[in-house]
C-alpha cells in the first residue's frame, strides 16, 4: 500500500514524537464499492436522472458527488416517476418495497450488498421452518427494516443486551438469532450470551452475519487504538459501522475518539496535548477523505504516519445482474456471470 504523501508542515506544533497510527483495513468495502459503481455505470449508460431509493451508502460525500452527476435520491419509490429507473441501496429492501416498485412499473437495479442478501435468505429460510427469529440490530436502520420485512410475523428486533429481558417467543426451543451486518462484534456476542441464558437451545445462523469488512475494521482499531491520545474516525453519523468504530476505539484504550465527516470538522484543540493520533474510516468512506485528514494532521505537527495493518482485503462483487445484462447487450455480447470492472471513481472526483 502507498501511504498518502503528507503535506508540508505549516506551523509545527510543540511536542516531540507526534505521529499518526493509520488503521488498515479501513474505508470502502466490496459492497459499497459495487453499489457506488452501479450508480456511476447507470448514469453513464442510461443518462441522468437515475433515481436511488435512500442513500446508496451512508456517506454524505458519496451521496453529494453522485447527486452532482445526476443521481436523484428519494425516500420511497412513490417519489419515482412511473416507468423510471431506480437503484436500491446497498442496505437492501423488503419484499414490500420490491412490490411497490413493480406496481409503479419501475425498472429496478438492486445494489443490495450480497452479504445483506445472505441474511435476508437466512430470515426467509428460518421463517419457513417456523422459528421465532431474533434479529439483533438497530430498529429503524434501513438494513434492519429490509431484513425484518422478509418475515415480519416471525422476526423481532433486539437492539441491545438490555432488550433481551423483553423478548417474547412462542416456543423457547425453536428460536434463532441473526444480525445486522455492521454491528459491534463484542456487543453482539454479549447480546447472544444473554439470549442463550434465557433460551438455552437458541440456534445460531449458519455463518457470521456481521460482515468481513465490519469485523476487519474493528480488529484493526483494536490493535491501533491502545496508546492513542485521540482516535479520529472518518464516517457519517448515520453510518452504523463508522459509529461502532468510535465505540471500539474507546473500549480498546483510546483516551478520546471523534467521528467526523470531513477534515474541516477537525478541531485543533483535540490535539493540544496529544502525541499519538489514531486514524481510520468506515466502510462507506472514500480514501480521499482520509488523505484530507492526514494533510490536516500534518499541518498540526503529526507528519509521521505509521500503518497498523491487521488484514488484507481483495474481495470484489460483480455488478447487479440487471445492469450487467444491459451493459453486455449494449456491447453486443451475452451477459457474463461475473464481470471485472474498475473501482469507483467517486474518490477521485470529489465535490
Ligand atoms: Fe456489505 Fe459489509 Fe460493506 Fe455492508 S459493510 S456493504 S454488509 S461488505
Amino acid at each position: 500500500m502507498t501511504l498518502p504523501a503528507p503535506a508540508d508542515v505549516v506551523s509545527p506544533a510543540p511536542g516531540a514524537g507526534r505521529r499518526v497510527r493509520l488503521a488498515s483495513p479501513r474505508g470502502y468495502c466490496a459492497g459499497v464499492d459495487r453499489a457506488v459503481i452501479a450508480v456511476e455505470k447507470a448514469l453513464e449508460h442510461y443518462g441522468a436522472p437515475v433515481y436511488v431509493r435512500k442513500e446508496i451508502v451512508h456517506n454524505r460525500h458519496v451521496v453529494a458527488t453522485l447527486a452532482a452527476r445526476g443521481a436523484v435520491f428519494v425516500a420511497e419509490t412513490d417519489e419515482v416517476p412511473e416507468g423510471a429507473r431506480v437503484v436500491f441501496s446497498a442496505h437492501g429492501v423488503s419484499p414490500a418495497v420490491r412490490a411497490a416498485a413493480v406496481a409503479r412499473s419501475l425498472f429496478t437495479i438492486d445494489a443490495t450488498c450480497p452479504l445483506v442478501t445472505k441474511v435476508h435468505k437466512e430470515a426467509v429460510r428460518f421463517a419457513a421452518e417456523d422459528y421465532d427469529i431474533l434479529l439483533i440490530g438497530h430498529a429503524g436502520h434501513e438494513e434492519v427494516e429490509g431484513t425484518a420485512g422478509e418475515a415480519p410475523a416471525h422476526i423481532q428486533v433486539v437492539n441491545s443486551p438490555d432488550d433481551v429481558a423483553f423478548v417474547q417467543v412462542r416456543d423457547p426451543d425453536r428460536v434463532v438469532w441473526i444480525s445486522q451486518t455492521t454491528l459491534s462484534v463484542d456487543e453482539t456476542m454479549d447480546t447472544v450470551r444473554k439470549l442463550r441464558e434465557r433460551f438455552p437451545n437458541l440456534a445460531d445462523p449458519p455463518s457470521d452475519d456481521i460482515c468481513y469488512a465490519t469485523q476487519n475494521r474493528q480488529v484493526a482499531v483494536k490493535k491501533m487504538a491502545p496508546g492513542c491520545d485521540v482516535v479520529v474516525v472518518v464516517g457519517s453519523a448515520n453510518s452504523s459501522n463508522s459509529v461502532r468504530l468510535v465505540e471500539v476505539a474507546l473500549e480498546s484504550g483510546a483516551a478520546a475518539a471523534y467521528r467526523i465527516d470531513t477534515a474541516e470538522e477537525l478541531d485543533p484543540a483535540w490535539f493540544d496535548d496529544a502525541t499519538v493520533v489514531g486514524l481510520t474510516s468506515g466502510a462507506s468512506v472514500p480514501e480521499i477523505l482520509v488523505r484530507d485528514v492526514l494533510d490536516r494532521l500534518s499541518g498540526l505537527g503529526f507528519a509521521d504516519v505509521e500503518e497498523v495493518r491487521t488484514a488484507t482485503e481483495d474481495l470484489m462483487f460483480s455488478l447487479p445482474r440487471e445492469l450487467r445484462a444491459d451493459l453486455s447487450a449494449a456491447e453486443g455480447r451475452p451477459a457474463p456471470r461475473r464481470r471485472v470492472r474498475p473501482r469507483s471513481t467517486v474518490d477521485i472526483h470529489p465535490v
